[in-house]
């Protein structure tokens, strides 16, 4: 039975995916299809936000903007051959060391066994010709063993090179899996992460642990009026703003789609409102200038909300309080920085 479901669920995805494809004029290329299934099935919700604009925009779909969907969300793939690659040349880097130890080993073995005979014969009180020999026997196998001893230190040194450049691979695929492909700060999987850490942190040293959580105005209307790529162009440029007005332990990240976070250790609720400030006046004063043609869109502004975690709660629920505050800088006309010791001052008024 649930088999027959799987069918029948699959083949609405699929006709979904076709249906689609066919109305925006798509060609149905496996790439193409990918995405369209992904965005019939409604699992990746950054995918199916994305192209909801592009519709809502009459965006044509070209080649390059179908190439660009394909390999920000379902270039799976890339990361997947990456990290088969890496697993199987890690798997033959430690096969080598292994034999390169066990025939040093049966070397060390022969050449205590070639002692041995060694030490017998002069055991025996052998005359001067035969010392002589003895001598120079030792001499070479010595020379040899220590001959050996060199080319199994030059492959383990090339063996550590090639597990070092393989640990940087899978460095790659790890800061590729936390990094927003479009501003490239961290994702919002980076972000809970790095919050669990930040939280365990000030937990261990007593330290106030602040978090803004921002949005963009009115964004809906910006993108509607001078398109999607102009509206991307802003993100990036709020990314870099944020990046640029933090220090080093601070973490900004893109939390969704025109949503921005920054999580600040060691910071109290009063000084996290002031860094909002700042950034929102940064934010305020910047004008949208597209890039090729130099033409001036004006600005855009930023509300947002802060708080502070208090030791021990759920993080869902300081996530909460500052989203609260963004939800009431927003209603009280936006451009605004809310703190949550404001939020009970406001409901109470
Ligand atoms: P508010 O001031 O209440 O926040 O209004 P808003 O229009 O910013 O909020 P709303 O939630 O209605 O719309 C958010 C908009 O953000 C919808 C979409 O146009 C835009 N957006 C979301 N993700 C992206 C993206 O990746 N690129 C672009 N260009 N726009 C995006
Ligand atoms: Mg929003
Ligand atoms: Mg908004």
């Amino acid at each position: 039975m649930a088999q027959a479901d799987d069918f029948t669920q699959a083949k609405g995805f699929s006709e979904a995916a076709q249906a689609g494809m066919l109305a925006h004029q798509v060609p149905a290329t496996p790439e193409n299809y990918a995405v369209w299934y992904a965005y019939a099935t409604g699992l990746l919700p950054e995918l199916n936000r994305t192209i909801d604009i592009l519709i809502s925009n009459q965006q044509e779909f070209t080649q390059a903007l179908n190439a660009e969907l394909y390999s920000r969300f379902c270039d799976t793939g890339r990361h997947f051959n990456l990290l088969n690659e890496t697993g199987g040349r890690l798997q033959y880097a430690v096969d080598q060391v292994m034999r390169y130890i066990k025939s040093a080993t049966g070397d060390a073995n022969a050449f205590g066994k070639t002692l041995d005979r060694y030490s017998s014969d002069i055991g025996g009180a052998p005359g001067d010709e035969d010392m002589r020999a003895l001598v120079t026997g030792l001499i070479l196998e010595t020379q040899r063993m220590a001959e050996r001893n060199r080319s199994l230190e030059d492959r383990l040194s090339a063996s550590s090179g090639e597990i070092a450049e393989l640990r940087q691979n899978l460095e790659v695929v790890r800061r590729e899996a936390l990094t927003d492909a479009l501003t490239s700060i961290p994702n919002r999987k980076f972000f809970e992460s790095r919050l669990r850490e930040a939280a365990r942190d000030a937990i261990e040293s007593g330290e106030p642990l602040s978090l803004l959580i921002a949005d963009i105005d009115r964004f809906k209307q910006f993108n509607d009026t001078y398109g999607h790529p102009l509206g991307d162009q802003v993100l990036r440029l709020v990314a870099r703003t944020l990046t640029d007005s933090v220090k080093g332990r601070d973490t900004p990240a893109r939390y969704g789609g025109e949503e921005f976070a920054i999580i600040l250790p060691q910071t109290r609720l009063k000084d996290a409102v002031g860094l909002a400030n700042q950034i929102r006046n940064t934010i305020m004063r910047r004008r949208i200038v597209r890039k090729n043609t130099g033409d001036d869109f004006g600005t855009i502004t930023l509300s947002i909300g802060v708080s502070c975690y208090r030791p021990g709660e759920p993080l869902l629920q300081t996530v909460r309080r500052a989203d609260d505050a963004l939800y009431q800088a927003k209603r009280a006309g936006r451009n605004r920085v809310v703190a949550e010791d404001a939020l009970a001052a406001a409901d109470q008024s």
